[in-house]
């Protein structure tokens, strides 16, 4: 992404938090941008649990469902990478 891109909003992490925030923007028409690295906290687990209709699927699965159905909402933009920098500007923010 070596062009400038101006977005309403940028999540920073796109597992399930991100994605579900994206999710409800996208939703609601807002130009959103999800950066995630890949890295989610249970990535170890064989197996989730206490979430009803996913019970004992692994977290890829779960990730890879949930990305499938962010991914059909055109005002919703992937990349994957890892934010390393922001700044405040004059009107927003630059990742
Ligand atoms: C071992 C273990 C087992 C679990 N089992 C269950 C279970 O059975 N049932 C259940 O309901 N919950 C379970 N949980 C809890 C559940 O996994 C977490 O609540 C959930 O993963 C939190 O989602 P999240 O999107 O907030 O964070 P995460 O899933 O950790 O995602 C954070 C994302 O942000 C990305 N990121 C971070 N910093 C940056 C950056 N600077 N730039 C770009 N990307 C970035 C990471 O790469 C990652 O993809 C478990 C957790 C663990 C650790």
């Amino acid at each position: 992404m070596a062009d400038l891109k101006q977005f309403d909003v940028i999540i920073i992490g796109g597992s399930y938090s991100g994605m579900a925030a994206g999710m409800a923007l996208g939703r609601a028409l807002k130009q959103v941008l999800i950066i995630d690295s890949g890295n989610p906290c249970n990535a170890p687990t064989p197996h989730s649990h206490n979430f009803l209709t996913q019970d004992g699927k692994t977290p890829l699965q779960i990730a890879t469902l949930a990305k499938q159905q962010v991914e059909k909402y055109n005002t919703v933009t992937f990349f994957n990478g890892l934010a390393t920098h922001g700044i405040k500007t004059d009107n927003g923010f630059e990742i």
